[in-house]
């Protein structure tokens, strides 16, 4: 099995120290980025019918074992698209790659020490991770467009504060960090929705964003849209539902963005946009998909 995992990571070159190795890339634009190809990888997964490998895991801040989800095999095997993002999931703590390379850029970052940080979501193992990390971080859940941004509502034998990122109950010019993971692209007005965020930080403060970004396509495409006169959903492309933590049924995506995300930042006002692509063969963080973006207002 050792020489197994030798030969699978070969071709990816393998840093010395894990607790040291920097897994993120920062990039001006995806079209100067060269992602690492996976095709090996997959095929020695598949061939020796791998269920988990050793990593080091950011969130238990050890090595640990992943599990490579039977799903990832059977898209493998069946040509179909491989979601690297939401596998190899720590056996210990069930951080997938995306959320584990969350906290990881958190602290590559330094955002522990910021005095007011929003997060668009508080119920979630991620957001008690990044909660211990950052004191200061307060979170919300959306929970129904009945309810009122900023109050608390019974949720899941809790209370749990409600926002609608596109009203935001925040003050302009108040937050000296906003983090979003994977909410935008389930949201109708995401234009609203980054320009709330832009209004609510102070300046010179930080956005950090992921969300499923093709960074080979050039624009965002909607796949569905809210009609404004039925208050409808209407849809341009086969429906795409996601896992949510909230609910049981998958959660809609309204669209698939392209590399424009970023112009629209700029757009908006921020000054910078640093992209950061997550690739680690050590921590397992592989695929074109790991991406964020860390915008300055
Ligand atoms: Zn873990």
């Amino acid at each position: 099995m050792i020489n197994n995992m030798k030969n699978l990571f070969k071709f990816l070159k393998k840093s010395i120290s894990t607790k040291k190795e920097n897994s993120f890339f920062k990039v001006e634009t995806f079209q100067a980025f060269n992602f690492l190809s996976t095709m090996d990888l997959e095929q020695q997964i598949v061939a020796n019918n791998i269920s988990s490998v050793n990593g080091w895991c950011s969130v238990c801040n050890k090595m640990t074992a992943m599990i490579f989800s039977h799903s990832l095999h059977h898209a493998i095997k069946n040509g179909m698209f491989i979601n690297w993002r939401e596998d190899a999931i720590c056996q210990e703590c069930h951080f997938n790659a995306r959320t584990r390379a969350t906290v990881d850029l958190v602290d590559r970052l330094i955002l522990t020490g910021i005095k007011s940080a929003y997060a668009t979501e508080a119920v979630t193992p991620l957001y008690f991770a990044l909660k211990e990390k950052i004191p200061a971080l307060i979170g919300s859940e959306y929970l129904g467009e009945d309810k009122i941004g900023g109050h608390l509502y019974p949720y899941q034998e809790k209370r749990v504060s409600h926002e609608d990122i596109t009203k935001l109950s925040f003050s302009d010019n108040s937050l000296g960090l906003i983090l979003s993971f994977d909410v935008l692209e389930h949201v109708n007005d995401y234009k609203l929705a980054l320009t709330e965020i832009y209004r609510t930080l102070k300046q010179g403060g930080h956005t950090l964003l992921s969300t499923p970004i093709n960074p080979r396509l050039k624009s965002t495409v909607t796949r569905a849209y809210i009609d404004n006169t039925e208050g409808q959903v209407k849809h341009l492309l086969e429906p795409a539902y996601h896992h949510n933590f909230i609910g049981n049924e998958g959660i809609l995506c309204f669209h698939d963005f392209g590399a424009d995300l970023v112009d629209l930042l700029y757009a908006i006002g921020f000054s910078g946009v640093d992209i950061f692509i997550a690739q680690s063969a050590t921590r397992h963080y592989y695929g074109d998909f790991i991406i964020f973006l860390y915008a300055t207002k």
